[in-house]
C-alpha cells in the first residue's frame, strides 16, 4: 500500500498532531489481537484502538452481521418510524445493564452520549418542575469527549481554555488520584472515599437547590488511569441522594468488560441514574452510543406527545440499523465468549504481570483495575510527556502498540487477550524502558 502523497490534506480532519505527520504509522489491517501495518509487521494491539475494540479485530460474526444488514435495510428513519433491530438491540443492551436502566438513547458517539446525557439530566429536573437545577459538576482530570458540554464538565483545562465561556454554571470535584495509595499497591486504595466530601463542599457553596447533576467517569481512563479509592464512588452516590443530584457515570471506557465486569456500576456497585457508553458498544466497528437511563428520568425527558412540541431531540442516525446489527453482534460475541467478565479472570496475571515492572527503569506508579493499567514514568526533567513518547515509539518499533498520555503509559488490550500476549507487552514494555533517557 502507498502512503498519501500530500499528508498535511490527509491529517487535515484529525487532531494537529505533528509527531505522526513526521512518521505516520498505517494501518492497513487487522484480526483479533494484531494490526498490519502498511510495510507488513504485525504489531500487538494492547489498546483496544482506542480503548474501544474490546473483543478484538474483524470478528467474522460481526462482520458478517453488518454485511447482511446493509444489504437488507440500510438506513431507516428514528422518527415517526423504525425498524425492528434497534428495538432489539436496546432490549438486549437493558437485559445486561445495572439494575433499573433500562431505557437506552442512541447516539453515534461518546461526546454525543455525555451531551445527551446532560440534556437529560437538565430536562429532568425541568420536567419535575424544578428549573432552578442547573449547575453541573465534573471532576478534574475528567475526559467527557470534544463536544461543548464535554469539554465544560471536563477537567482538562487544555481543551477548554481558548473557547471561552462554554457552559455556565460548572464546577469540579477533586480529583481521585492518591499516589501515596497507589503506589505500586495491589488493587484499589484501602481509603480515601473521604474525597468524595468535595461535593458537600460544592453544594455548600452553590446551593444544593441549583445542582442538577454530577458526572465522573468511574475510573478516569484518558488521563492516566485513576482509579477511585474505595468507597469513593458510593459516597459520592450518597451525597448525591442527599440533596436530589443526578449521578451520571461516563462508562464509555469502562462499559463492556473492561473492568471484568459488564459496567463499572457492577464493578464497584453503585448504580448511576445514567450511563453513557460508546466504543465497546459496537465493538468500535461502527460509531455508536447508548445513554442508559431509569424509566423515570427516560419519562420524564420524553414526557410525552405534548411536550415533545417544545423540545427535540434525536440523531439522524440514531439507532442506525447497521450500528444496531454490528452491536448485537458484538453482544452475542461478549457472551458467547464469557468477554464481559473475563477481565476479571485475568486480573490477577494482569495485575502480576504489570507489577513486575516495578523495578523497570523510569518506573514510578503502576496501578491496575480489570483489564486496564496504568505504568507512570518519571517525567524527563524539562521535557514532560517525552519520555513516554519516546517508549511509545520504540515500542511500537518493537511490534506492540501502546497507547500514553503526559508520561502514563495506558494499557487496555482486548478482552480476548492470552497470558502470553500479556508478557509479550510488558516484557516489551520492560526492554524498551531500558533502552531511553
Ligand atoms: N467519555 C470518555 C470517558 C471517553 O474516554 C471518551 C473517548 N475517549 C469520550 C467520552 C468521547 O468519546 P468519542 O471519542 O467517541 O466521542
Amino acid at each position: 500500500a502507498s502512503k498519501p502523497n500530500d499528508l498535511n490534506a490527509f491529517w487535515m480532519p484529525f487532531t494537529a498532531n505533528r509527531q505522526f505527520k513526521q512518521a505516520p504509522r498505517m494501518f492497513v489491517s487487522a484480526k483479533d489481537m494484531h494490526y498490519t501495518t502498511d510495510d507488513g509487521r504485525e504489531v500487538l494491539d494492547a489498546t483496544s484502538g482506542l480503548w474501544c475494540v474490546n473483543a478484538g479485530h474483524c470478528r467474522p460474526k460481526i462482520t458478517e452481521a453488518i454485511q447482511r444488514q446493509a444489504a437488507e435495510l440500510d438506513y431507516a428513519p428514528a422518527f415517526q418510524m423504525g425498524h425492528p433491530i434497534a428495538f432489539e438491540f436496546a432490549s438486549k443492551l437493558a437485559a445486561i445493564a445495572p439494575q433499573g436502566m433500562d431505557h437506552v438513547f442512541y447516539t453515534n458517539s461518546g461526546s454525543e452520549s455525555v451531551e445527551t446525557a446532560l440534556k437529560i439530566a437538565l430536562a429532568y429536573h425541568r420536567a419535575k418542575g424544578d428549573g432552578s437545577r442547573f449547575r453541573l459538576i465534573g471532576r478534574e482530570r475528567g475526559y467527557h469527549g470534544v463536544n461543548f458540554g464535554g469539554i465544560s464538565v471536563g477537567g482538562i483545562v487544555a481543551n477548554r481554555k481558548m473557547f471561552g465561556t462554554l457552559l455556565t454554571g460548572v464546577d469540579h470535584l477533586p480529583h481521585t488520584h492518591l499516589p501515596e495509595h497507589n503506589s505500586f499497591t495491589r488493587g484499589e486504595p484501602e481509603t480515601g472515599e473521604d474525597l468524595a466530601d468535595a461535593l458537600e463542599r460544592i453544594v455548600t457553596l452553590h446551593d444544593a437547590s441549583t445542582i442538577a447533576a454530577v458526572i465522573v467517569e468511574p475510573v478516569a481512563g484518558s488521563t492516566g488511569v485513576l482509579i477511585p479509592p474505595k468507597g469513593y464512588l458510593k459516597r459520592l452516590r450518597n451525597i448525591c441522594d442527599k440533596h436530589g443530584i443526578l449521578l451520571i457515570f461516563d462508562e464509555v471506557i469502562t462499559g463492556f468488560g473492561r473492568l471484568g465486569t459488564p459496567f463499572a456500576a457492577d464493578y464497584f456497585d453503585v448504580i448511576p441514574d445514567i450511563m453513557t457508553t460508546a466504543k465497546g458498544v459496537t465493538n468500535g466497528v461502527i460509531p455508536m452510543g447508548a445513554v442508559f437511563v431509569k424509566k423515570e428520568i427516560h419519562d420524564a425527558f420524553m414526557k410525552g406527545p405534548e411536550h415533545l412540541i417544545e423540545f427535540f431531540h434525536g440523531y439522524t442516525y440514531s439507532g442506525n440499523p447497521i450500528a444496531c446489527a454490528a452491536g448485537i453482534a458484538t453482544l452475542e460475541t461478549y457472551q458467547e465468549e464469557g468477554l464481559l467478565t473475563r477481565g476479571a479472570e485475568l486480573a490477577h496475571y494482569w495485575e502480576d504481570a504489570l507489577h513486575s515492572l516495578k523495578d523497570a527503569r523510569h518506573v514510578i506508579d503502576i496501578r491496575n483495575i480489570g483489564l486496564v493499567g496504568a505504568i507512570e514514568l518519571e517525567p524527563m526533567a524539562g521535557q514532560p510527556t517525552k519520555r513516554a513518547f519516546t517508549a511509545f515509539l520504540k515500542a511500537f518499533e518493537e511490534g506492540v502498540l501502546i497507547r500514553t498520555t503526559g508520561d502514563i503509559i495506558a494499557l487496555s488490550p482486548p478482552l480476548i487477550v492470552e497470558h502470553e500476549q500479556i508478557d509479550r507487552i510488558v516484557d516489551c514494555i520492560r526492554s524498551v524502558l531500558a533502552e531511553i533517557d
